[in-house]
């Protein structure tokens, strides 16, 4: 598991990087500290917040800002992907499109730069919903 790499896990640094490797939900630091209590009781909410920075200072966990000022996590992914947030429910779906990654190669080379990173979050309700109300 990426998120063991080069730090000093304390049993309790431990069992948040397994909650985090384990969920694909891209939880906020309160979900996290749920699911950490159920395997641990003593672990606080201050130790996860700790914890988590901690783990972004080591590049190993990504943080992202979906909306509603709360952090949510993921582990640093080997592939590239991008998110869309589900403004109702507040779900994420991860995704892959060549051709929108071809395109921000493009815009930067045409803006005289060659792009290194990207983050591109987009924000949606659901089709089916729409039609329901
Ligand atoms: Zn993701």
């Amino acid at each position: 598991m990426a998120l063991n790499k080069g730090l000093k896990m304390t049993e309790q640094r431990r069992v948040i990087a397994q909650v985090l490797s384990e969920s694909q939900d891209h939880p906020d630091a309160n979900a996290v500290y749920q699911r950490a209590t159920k395997i641990d009781s003593r672990i606080s909410l201050a130790t996860v917040y700790r914890t988590v920075r901690l783990f972004e200072e080591a590049q190993v966990l990504e943080r992202h800002d979906f909306g509603h000022g709360r952090a949510r996590y993921e582990e640093v992914a080997e592939e590239h992907h991008d998110h869309l947030i589900d403004v109702h429910s507040g779900k994420v779906v991860e995704f892959q499109n060549e051709e929108i990654e071809r395109l921000q190669r493009k815009v930067a080379e045409e803006l005289g730069y060659r792009l290194v990173d990207h983050r591109l979050e987009l924000y949606a309700v659901p089709l089916n919903e729409e039609a329901d109300s």
